[in-house]
């Protein structure tokens, strides 16, 4: 009887305990999505993965939440409401303000937010707004246009600025005289009643910010890092399969969420979002920290955030680098083979006294270090400094791909094949341990048996050897960290490359600006910069469609790298603009070098699949650095005027600037 009631009480509390996980995986999996506004295509992706069961696939039961004035996605997630939503720039504003937030997939590359005014009106630029009547949501989700009037050197004061009505009759009653609108919705109206309109797009003033970013917590991610792996991967094949099939999500959105749009503004919703999306040439969701970054300094020039802002943690990385395993694996090895030292000199001590039994002993330490270093892909190493004497583990050999018998180690052989651009950092570490007498951490590259290169990192304790008791040994750890660094490589890289055209993004190219310029300021060398624009490049657009636009653009930076020299640097600093830095040039050359691009450019062209091929021209203003001149910007600005006039007085032309 007693052991019934034991055993039944036990499968009663096993029953409880069970069905008690069970119940919370469950409740985990149901997740909360906030959506920015009302349903519309917009959102097509996520319909997508709940319709296709993609989220399901995932163990996941997504409920999808559509936004209005009070619910909006920033106050949801941070309110625990929602795990995931999808906002725009204010995203990132809040997270400079400090806020939690994680940004995981951007799914529009550019941001739909334009201001709409009536053709008749005659405004079609940021300068024609001065003094009239603009409509804007708030500075945190209109950054983009905050920044446009900056950089147009517009104030907000100068303008008459009214809040939002999203009442598009606003404009075209006359009430208003610019309308902040979306290049999916609002055109669509406006063309269907017939009446003209302007677009004032902060793309064409070298705004670009990401828009329609999936987001989460800090908190969720850190708790849940599987699910938002998962939530991720179901909502951008959601995407694929939208961007693939936009018709069934039409009717989806007219069928299950009973939308207000026609089928016909679905479509013209659909058509405009690709454009945005770039689904053909850019893997959706793709995110480069540049951009983000490009964003956040946008914010900070528009004095929305201060500048010593830090993006730590903000953009998911999918492909986590696991760099804490690999600090944890070092710090194990570091311990084991501390211990194994210990272990060394207590028998050695007992080695005088019990030599024969000891030995055995030894030897078992001894392979159970090998064993653990070979694991975790690490060999030892021992190194008198005045002899140059190197005594090392097997795995070192083999981690370069020799047999441990055929090789011989030697500082001066571990000098002679490194590889020759880390030499000098190596070595100053190396020295300076020596000098300090303190642990010494050197990342390099080494060349292998086959004569190809492994990075390794080598991190090393100088201990006092001999009666002058010198710091004259080092002895550590040689680890093979090939793979990270070649991943950490190519991240570096990609962030610094623009996507479509493989030259310099905007970034790094005004970070290499400023270095040619303190260079050339400081050593009085010359030094020219080039502004390139495409000339009526909207007609490209227009005519052709926005994707041989595309390959106009790379035809052009593949026409710039082949006329330029290795040492000149080109940017893609704006959607149809490139900025070109020419180092120990001048004026005289540089107005040459400029003409022969232009040429170049001119006889360059791209191949259609039906039809001919196109032509296309660009106007360049040409202008050399001058004593005068403080900084990089002022460069910038004068080319920028060179390039102005060029276009002014013709186009398919070079000016040098004015000096
Ligand atoms: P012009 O410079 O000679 O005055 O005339 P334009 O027609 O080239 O005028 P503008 O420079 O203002 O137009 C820039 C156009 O470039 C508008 C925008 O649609 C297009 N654009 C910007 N970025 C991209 C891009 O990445 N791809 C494509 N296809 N078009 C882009
Ligand atoms: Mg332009
Ligand atoms: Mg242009």
């Amino acid at each position: 009887m007693k052991f019934f009631s034991v055993y039944g009480f036990a499968f009663i509390f096993l029953g409880w305990f069970t069905s008690a996980i069970a119940g919370t995986a469950q409740q985990e999996n149901l997740i909360d999505l906030q959506l920015r506004w009302h349903h519309q295509f917009q959102f097509a992706g996520y319909y997508a993965a709940v319709e296709k069961g993609f989220y399901q696939e995932e163990g996941l039961t997504v409920r999808l939440h559509a936004g209005d004035p009070a619910h909006q996605p920033v106050p949801e997630v941070l309110s625990g409401r929602a795990q995931y939503a999808e906002g725009n720039s204010e995203v990132l504003y809040q997270r400079l303000q400090g806020k939690p937030l994680v940004a995981l997939a951007a799914i529009f590359q550019h941001s739909p937010s334009v201001l709409l005014t009536l053709k008749d009106s005659g405004i079609n630029s940021v300068q024609d707004l001065i003094g009239k009547k603009v409509m804007l949501m708030n500075v945190t989700e209109d950054a983009d246009f905050l920044s446009m009037f900056l950089s147009e050197g517009v104030s907000l004061s100068q303008l008459h600025v009214l809040p939002s009505s999203y009442d598009l009759n606003d404009l075209t009653s006359g009430k208003v005289d610019a309308f902040n609108s979306y290049l999916t919705n609002e055109p669509y109206f406006l063309t269907q009643r017939k009446i003209a309109y302007n677009v004032i797009d902060p793309s064409n003033y070298r705004i670009d910010f990401y828009s329609d970013i999936l987001f989460t917590s800090e908190a969720e991610l850190r708790d849940n890092p599987k699910r938002v792996a998962a939530l991720r991967r179901a909502t951008l094949k959601g995407w694929r399969y939208a961007m693939d099939h936009p018709n069934e999500i039409i009717d989806l959105l007219i069928n299950k969420y009973h939308v207000e749009k026609t089928r016909e503004h679905l479509e013209f919703e659909a058509a405009e979002m690709r454009k945005l999306i770039f689904p053909d040439l850019v893997e959706i969701g793709h995110m480069n920290p540049g951009r983000w970054q490009h964003m956040a300094d946008t914010f900070v020039k528009v004095g929305l955030s201060k500048a010593d802002y830090s993006l730590d943690g903000f953009i998911y990385d999918p492909t986590p680098r696991h760099l804490p395993d690999w600090v944890l694996d070092i710090l194990v090895a570091v311990a084991t083979v501390l211990i194994a030292v210990s272990f060394f000199t207590y028998y050695l001590q007992r080695l005088n006294r019990h030599l024969a039994s000891a030995q055995n002993t030894l030897g078992k330490s001894e392979e159970r270090l090998r064993l653990a270093l070979s694991a975790a892909n690490q060999a030892w190493f021992d190194l008198t400094v005045p002899t140059g004497e190197v005594s090392i583990s097997p795995e070192f050999p083999k981690m370069l791909g020799y047999d441990p018998d055929e090789f011989h180690a030697s500082l001066q052989d571990w000098q002679d094949n490194l590889h020759p651009d880390d030499k000098e950092a190596v070595l100053t570490v190396f020295r300076e341990g020596l000098r300090s007498g303190g642990p010494a951490t050197m990342e390099y590259r080494r060349r292998k048996k086959d004569g190809g290169w492994i990075w390794l990192s080598s991190i090393g304790k100088i201990t006092e050897w001999g009666p002058q008791h010198q710091p004259l040994r080092m002895i550590g750890i040689h680890t093979n960290i090939n793979d990270r660094k070649l991943l950490e490589l190519e991240l570096e890289r990609q962030a610094h490359i623009d996507y479509l055209t493989g030259v310099c993004n905007r970034g790094h190219f005004m970070e290499k600006a400023e270095q040619e310029f303190s260079r050339a300021a400081r050593y009085g060398n010359p030094l020219s910069i080039l502004m390139l624009d495409i000339d009526f490049f909207k007609q490209v657009n227009d005519s052709h469609g926005h994707k041989v636009g595309d390959f106009v653009l790379k035809k052009l930076a593949e026409v710039c790298k082949k006329t330029l020299r290795e040492v000149d640097v080109i940017g893609r600093v704006g959607g149809e603009e490139f900025a070109i830095l020419l180092p120990e040039t001048d004026t005289e050359k540089s107005a040459e070098v400029a003409e022969r691009l232009r040429q170049d450019i001119a006889n360059a062209n791209v191949p259609l699949e039906d039809g001919l091929p196109i032509n296309f021209t660009v106007s360049i203003g040409v202008t050399s650095l001058l004593s005068k001149d403080e900084n990089m910007d002022v460069l910038l600005n004068r080319s920028d005027k060179a390039l102005y006039e060029a276009k002014n007085s013709g186009r398919n032309k070079v000016c040098v600037a004015m000096q």
